[in-house]
């Protein structure tokens, strides 16, 4: 475990008393590819850590919240999107030896007494994301027939609906005219 890693917080003053506690509260920089293509927090922005570590039987358990800025672009109408996100932590390292009861999910453990926030940070923040990312609720897209945004559009905004038929036949008489020439 990489010791100068931000993620990587002591939990040595907690002692391995249980009961004990302490809070965190810092601002990291966010890790490489948390997001998917659509959306995700960029790398090296700012991760809000407000958490605090309880010393338990099995372990610490850590709880709290983690904030930062997601950036994206909106599914509807292909904008930039911008916006807070705050995701709820609350995750158990239990000391090595520890093992999880059968048929549930292998703990995250404490080394030594440090433990390592990343890969919790990754999950929830990841879980947190707008599945279907939008600039914002209401956003009406873009015209599906010239593709502009309609949120810019200044009061109504309508193609002539043809007659798709018509515009076969004027091609035929656009034909016929070149060919005249
Ligand atoms: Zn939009
Ligand atoms: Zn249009």
């Amino acid at each position: 475990m990489d010791s100068h890693s931000p993620f990587v917080l002591s939990t040595h003053d907690l002692g391995r008393r249980p009961g004990s506690m302490r809070t965190v509260q810092k601002v990291i920089g966010a890790p490489e590819h948390l997001g998917t293509e659509l959306v995700g927090i960029e790398a090296g922005s700012d991760l809000a850590l407000d958490l605090r570590l309880e010393s338990v039987m099995e372990g610490v358990l850590v709880s709290g919240t983690v904030r930062g800025i997601v950036v994206g672009e909106c599914g509807r109408c292909l904008g930039p999107i911008s916006q807070p996100l705050a995701a709820e932590v609350q995750e158990l390292f239990v000391y090595p030896g520890h093992e999880a009861p059968e048929g549930e999910d292998e703990l995250p453990k404490l080394h030594e007494d440090r433990l390592d926030l990343e890969p919790t940070l990754r999950d929830v923040i990841v879980t947190a994301l707008p599945f279907q990312p939008v600039c914002r609720p209401d956003c009406p897209g873009l015209c599906p027939e010239c593709g502009i945004p309609l949120a810019e559009v200044v009061g109504e905004h309508k193609h002539e609906v043809r007659d798709p038929r018509w515009a076969a036949l004027e091609g035929l008489t656009g034909d016929l005219a070149a060919e005249d020439n």
